[in-house]
């Protein structure tokens, strides 16, 4: 028996709910609320487990996301342009692609100031794993293919920017 699976109407009905207040709120809670759960599954479960963790949760998000607010569109130009309008219309970040060869199975895109990481202190890694998954179902979901985004330049490298790299596994192994 589940406690907590996941669906669509647990998010709510904000505007009866929230008659003053609306739906926005902080950044800094957003981040305090993922901050912190990332610290006690780590302590708990270990970095690689707390990874995956936030992996599989961004790329569940990813997946609902598309089927609610992005699909149905028709074209990789629609599909690009619905999700750079959504991403900056709820405000998660400015996305652009820097290259788009989905049909041979690679994307490069970049998401400036971005919701989990933008203005966070330096580190020597990539920390949007829950993006890295997000991304991730949002190309799954397009094209019903298998992708995998992967971080590779971040705010906290130094970048100022996330640059994903976005592959489909099979395609990307063929052109190798
Ligand atoms: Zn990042």
């Amino acid at each position: 028996m589940r406690k907590y699976k996941f669906q669509w109407d647990l998010l709510g009905d904000i505007e009866d709910g929230r008659p003053n207040l609306g739906s926005q709120v902080d950044l800094d809670v957003y981040r305090l609320l993922q901050f912190t759960m990332r610290d006690v599954l780590e302590s708990r479960f270990g970095s690689d487990v707390t990874d995956e963790i936030f992996f599989d949760a961004g790329k569940m998000a990813g997946g609902e996301f598309y089927e609610h607010y992005i699909k149905p569109v028709e074209s990789v130009e629609e599909f690009v342009k619905k999700t750079q309008d959504v991403l900056k219309d709820k405000r998660i970040g400015v996305l652009r692609l820097e290259e788009s060869m989905l049909d041979q199975g690679r994307v490069v895109l970049t998401i400036d100031e971005d919701l989990d990481c933008s203005g966070l202190p330096e580190l020597d890694y990539e920390t949007c794993i829950y993006d890295e998954g997000f991304v991730s179902a949002l190309f799954e979901s397009f094209t019903s293919e298998k992708w995998r985004a992967e971080e590779i330049d971040c705010w906290c490298t130094g970048a100022r920017t996330c640059r994903f790299l976005v592959t489909q596994e099979e395609l990307a192994a063929a052109q190798a």
